[in-house]
């Protein structure tokens, strides 16, 4: 089995302890590749050297994380442009807006978020999109723009209807954890949209999925979520690894 993890922040002080232990378990687990989103400035330097241990293995996006926007401004953030001009980054990400944790600098947010989706269209580089509470007003936001971004919402958490409507903005829904618990409308949504939009991915180390819930998550369990993924559809493990590991082939040009 070929997976993807398209979305993993092994390089975070959560993993110091035993990040090559965790990088074999997720080889083990048949992880050919593991995408690693950044936060903000204060991570670019753990987030180059994982990449840098583990060339070709573990590659990187850059980018500023809605909760880490404060006050910044796109003049405050030169590291963005600087750092996708050297050619090492996947991705822009991870983007996008927050309004769970702190609405106080929602206007700000907003424009940041604008700023990299301009730096996605403007370098030709895929826009991974975090969204808490936010999914219908990124959506809107996405819906203006005549030259469209390509991406994923990592960790999708909206309706079906707003699913649609991403995919039809061109963007991919990503998948982790939340799949396997018992109230999610994830398995509907999949079921509904199909394989083909779909992308893998832990967000570790949160969001574990079962049996797992709770405790730190690894890029290894994205083979659990490709599990319940193929027990819900009636397919192989095997069979949703090889679409949704193509679909991310593609997105990210890897
Ligand atoms: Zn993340």
């Amino acid at each position: 089995m070929f997976l993807i993890d398209t979305h993993t922040h092994i390089y975070l002080e959560d993993f110091d302890a035993d990040r090559s232990s965790v990088i074999l378990r997720a080889k083990e687990a048949g992880l050919e590749l593991l995408l690693m989103p950044n936060v903000d400035e204060s991570t670019i330097d753990r987030l180059n050297q994982t990449a840098s241990e583990w060339p070709g293995y573990c590659l990187s996006m850059i980018g500023l994380h809605p909760t880490s926007v404060n006050e910044a401004t796109p003049s405050s953030l030169p590291w963005i442009v600087e750092g996708i001009q050297t050619g090492r980054y996947v991705a822009i990400g991870e983007v996008g807006i927050d309004l769970y944790w702190d609405k106080t600098y929602q206007q700000r947010q907003i424009d940041i978020f604008c700023y990299q989706i301009d730096l996605s269209v403007e370098f030709g580089l895929p826009l991974v999109v975090h969204s808490r509470e936010a999914t219908g007003l990124i959506l809107d936001i996405l819906a203006t723009y005549n030259n469209k971004p390509k991406g994923v919402l990592h960790c999708f958490s909206g309706t079906e209807a707003e699913a649609r409507r991403a995919i039809d903005l061109g963007f991919m829904l990503g998948i982790g954890g939340v799949f396997t618990y018992r109230k999610s409308n994830l398995a509907d949504i999949v079921t509904a949209v199909g394989l083909q939009h779909i992308l893998l991915e832990t967000d570790a180390p949160y969001l574990s999925p079962v049996p797992h819930r709770g405790q730190r998550n690894e890029p290894a369990y994205t083979r659990l979520v490709a599990e319940a993924m193929a027990a819900h559809l009636g397919l192989m493990a095997e069979e949703v690894a090889g679409i949704t590991t193509a679909n991310a082939r593609k997105l990210f040009s890897i």
